[in-house]
């Protein structure tokens, strides 16, 4: 069993990259592109998420399939109770493990679409520490990623409850933490001096998406309630060219990395949307992941 928080310690900063499942067959092959550049930085793994109310169950393991055969490099699934019985998920788990994936990102999941609340089928999970469990209860050798909210979770009803049922993720097994996007490093900083206060000491990896345009930023943002600096919309406002506006967004999340990396952030894991262009330029000459 590999657990994930090898890959920071001892001087070492791991970079892993999150994909989604497209849709088309040309999505599959841009996504194919984009790994096949982002392995220029030594990645450590390739994570791929899990379709809301598992639409795309089956397609997350087919990429991840593939970008470990492309790449011979560990892949982790990401994986939710949404709709799915612990039955059912015991034999996701089985599958995810006899094709080889390395790594579970463990998560609840969030309401199916027209749903405003998260509801357990009969017989299924209601929190992901209890998904955790269930994971470490099953016979397979997999490292495990739970998420933590440097900005704290929307249904929590307080930072300290928050950090509480984080706490109950980690004592049922997790390697290390992910963290949901965010565009502060205060946030960040607040959450990891929080987490040791409450005894979470396994380390965690900021999560960021670099924004790419404004239009996107404010969606994205609306969806997890992340809040973007002021100044960076000012700047992202002041010119509707694409370009311009990818370059702003990008030297601002490039900034922040390098905060980050100065502040001794654990690693890093970027939400590249199956693109590579953006990674590439933020992660350009920095020492992260594995030496090539
Ligand atoms: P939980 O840890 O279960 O927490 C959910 C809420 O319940 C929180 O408010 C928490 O404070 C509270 N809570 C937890 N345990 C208890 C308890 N025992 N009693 C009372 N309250 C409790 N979504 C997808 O659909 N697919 C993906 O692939 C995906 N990948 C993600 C990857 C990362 C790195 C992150 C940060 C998020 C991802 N998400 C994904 C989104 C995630 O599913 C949502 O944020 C979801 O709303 C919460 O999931 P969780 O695992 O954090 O839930």
């Amino acid at each position: 069993m590999m657990n994930l928080s090898e890959y920071y310690t001892a001087g070492r900063r791991g970079l892993s990259f999150e994909l989604f499942p497209p849709k088309t067959e040309a999505g599959l092959a841009s996504l194919y592109e984009s790994v096949d550049r982002l392995m220029a930085f030594g990645p450590d793994y390739f994570t791929c998420t899990y379709g809301a109310g598992g639409s795309t169950q089956g397609l997350t393991l087919d990429v991840l399939t593939e970008v470990r055969r492309r790449t011979e490099l560990p892949v982790a699934s990401h994986l939710t109770c949404v709709g799915a019985t612990a039955e059912e998920i015991r034999q996701f788990l089985a599958e995810a493990n006899r094709r080889g994936t390395n790594f579970i990102v463990a998560l609840r999941g969030d309401p199916p679409k027209g749903e405003t609340k998260f509801q357990a089928v009969e017989g299924g999970l209601h929190y992901a520490n209890e998904l955790v469990e269930l994971i470490r209860s099953e016979p397979h050798p997999f490292g495990i990623a739970v998420a933590g909210y440097p900005e704290v979770h929307q249904e929590a009803v307080d930072a300290q409850s928050d950090l509480d049922n984080l706490k109950r993720k980690v004592d049922a097994g997790a390697d290390i933490i992910i963290t949901q996007l965010f565009y502060q490093n205060e946030d960040f900083y607040q959450f990891r001096d929080d987490c040791v206060k409450r005894g979470i000491t396994i380390p965690i990896v900021p999560g960021l998406l670099p924004i790419t345009n404004l239009k996107q930023a404010q969606r994205i943002t609306s969806m997890c309630k992340a809040k973007l600096p002021a100044t960076l919309v000012e700047r992202l406002s002041e010119n509707e060219d694409a370009d311009w506006q990818f370059e702003i967004g990008v030297q601002h999340a490039r900034e922040q990395m390098l905060d980050l990396l100065e502040n001794e952030a654990a690693g890093m894991h970027l939400y590249v949307l199956n693109k590579s262009q953006a990674a590439e330029k933020m992660l350009e000459g920095c020492e992260l992941g594995s030496p090539a």
